[in-house]
């Protein structure tokens, strides 16, 4: 109010008032589709007004910084989160908070540049940047995880305190549980680590960030009592990630792939990507018809 105060008296002492106004309007139309969707781009006042044409929803992104093998940038958790979140936003008309760069990634630590944070600073981080949000009106949050299954669980702490304290509708969206149709369709295997559903993903997005050509196949051994695989029909869920002596056996074979990444093409990332945007946008629309 202080500001909008000053800013009157601002504008009428200069005389240029009723300039003002109209170059707003004259612009506002020519403008307001090229915005952008992220929160960190906009003005205070662009947000609170993006806030209610989104009705209050917003999206918020969450990654890691982990080594994906020899051929995916540390970011790539993030980087899928961010461009599925950045699609989804666009064609649903929402918004995107700023990232979350850091998931919980012990089992990496093994390879340099892997960052880890503990997943109970992380569940409170989650918490506090939705309470943030949710002073401002934002009442419709849709989590996308770039981290698969290993975020989920401290997600998902997060997101029922969301729903239990500050009255509002959160979901989590798991790439790897929203696509299984896609990735069956092209007969790409089980979720791993930079095999070929990453590498698609982010040969598709992000072409000068990958370096397919440096990538070594690391197949998965055959399921025998256990398994942690959305496409497999026998999923125990229950994943525990693994230890650094584990990892380092793994390094050792592919520099810590699992899985095939030589079966990835741009083609497939361009269908698994649309795919989940269009999906994104399914529970979107939902979650806002819902409320
Ligand atoms: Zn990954």
């Amino acid at each position: 109010m202080v500001f909008e105060d000053w800013k009157r008296g601002h504008d009428a002492e200069m005389g240029r008032k009723d300039n003002f106004e109209m170059a707003s309007i004259h612009c506002k139309e020519e403008t307001i589709m090229e915005e952008s969707v992220w929160l960190q781009d906009l003005t205070w006042e662009d947000a609170r007004r993006r806030i209610t044409d989104a009705q209050n929803t917003i999206i918020v992104p969450v990654g890691s910084t982990e080594q994906h093998g020899y051929h995916l940038p540390l970011g790539s958790d993030t980087y899928v989160a961010i461009t599925l979140a950045e699609d989804g936003a666009r064609n649903a008309g929402v918004l995107v908070a700023p990232p979350l760069w850091f998931g919980w990634s012990p089992h990496h630590m093994v390879l340099p540049g892997t960052i880890t944070v503990r997943p109970e600073i992380l569940s409170e981080l989650l918490y506090d940047i939705i309470a943030s949000l949710r002073k401002h009106g934002i009442d419709k949050f849709v989590l996308v995880n770039g981290h698969r299954i290993v975020n989920v669980t401290w997600m998902q702490i997060a997101a029922e305190r969301v729903k239990r304290q500050l009255g509002a509708q959160v979901v989590i969206f798991d790439p790897a549980y929203m696509s299984k149709s896609i990735t069956r369709k092209l007969h790409w295997g089980p979720v791993g680590h930079a095999e070929e559903i990453e590498s698609s993903h982010m040969w598709y997005r992000y072409p000068d960030r990958v370096k397919m050509e440096r990538a070594v196949d690391n197949p998965h051994p055959p399921k025998v009592l256990y398994s942690v695989d959305p496409q497999y029909p026998d999923d125990t869920l229950c994943y525990v990630p693994s230890s650094p002596a584990e990892m380092a056996a793994s390094v050792e074979v592919a520099g810590g792939t699992a899985g095939e990444p030589s079966k990835a093409s741009m083609e497939g990332g361009r269908q698994y990507h649309d795919h989940l945007v269009d999906r994104l946008v399914t529970v979107i629309q939902t979650l806002q018809q819902a409320s």
